[in-house]
């Protein structure tokens, strides 16, 4: 599991990240508020814990930031009991759970688990080829740090290739698959709706996701670093 940890005493989040890493997870660590907005907002984790007490931006905002902006990460909210009052709001603005500090780590890592067993039973909605994201429920669409628009066909088109991610399809396939119908000219309709596709996702970034098979058609996957 990916899991971000926005904590700004720098010990407590050593020791927390330390544990964690030993479990198997990888951790990213981030002390101040605004940055891990930043973070929250714009990359994908597996889970986010958050500490409400914070330089530059609150736990609270960044709850109500990432909740508005959709993304369903599950979030464990770790702070003080002198923050307690704050575990109402925290929970109803979407907070998965709540442990209050200080807290056994034993306690820590069977909250994570248990939010991790939660996740893994729904079907999330995120779809994900390296750094391209993809929110099949609010169809969000997010490269790395930037917001990309696509029009109705072209989405259709993005979230068929990234659910079979490194499956190569004809033309002929994909015309059924992502929009139900044979078209005239089908195999123009594929590569227009592709390049145009290409154009959003791959033009202004350095490693292309969507490629050509030759022989074949097209698939998405990321290439082997
Ligand atoms: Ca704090």
């Amino acid at each position: 599991m990916k899991i971000l940890l926005v904590e700004d005493e720098e010990k407590i989040a050593r020791y927390i990240a330390k544990a964690l890493t030993a479990e198997g997870h990888t951790v990213e660590t981030i002390h101040k508020g605004d940055e891990g907005l930043k973070a929250a907002t714009t990359r994908p984790f597996d889970i986010i814990l958050l500490d409400l007490a914070l330089p530059g931006c609150d736990g609270i905002e960044i709850l109500r930031a990432i909740r508005n902006r959709s993304v369903a990460t599950p979030v464990l909210i770790i702070t003080a009991r002198g923050e307690l009052p704050d575990r109402i709001s925290g929970l109803d603005l979407g907070a998965d759970d709540y442990l209050p500090k200080p807290f056994a780590m034993e306690e820590l890592i069977a909250r994570v688990n248990a939010l991790t067993r939660r996740k893994g039973t729904d079907s999330s909605p995120l779809l994900r080829v390296g750094d391209l994201v993809l929110n099949e429920t609010t169809r969000d669409v997010i490269r790395g740090t930037t917001k990309l628009y696509l029009s109705l066909r072209e989405f259709g088109l993005l979230n068929f290739l990234m659910r079979h991610m490194g499956r190569a399809f004809t033309r002929t396939e994909l015309c059924e698959h992502v929009w139900k119908s044979a078209l005239d000219d089908e195999t123009n309709a594929v590569d227009v709706y592709i390049q145009r596709v290409r154009r959003k996702v791959d033009e202004d970034f350095p490693v292309k996701l969507i490629q050509t098979v030759r022989n074949v058609g097209y698939k998405i996957e990321a290439p082997a670093a």
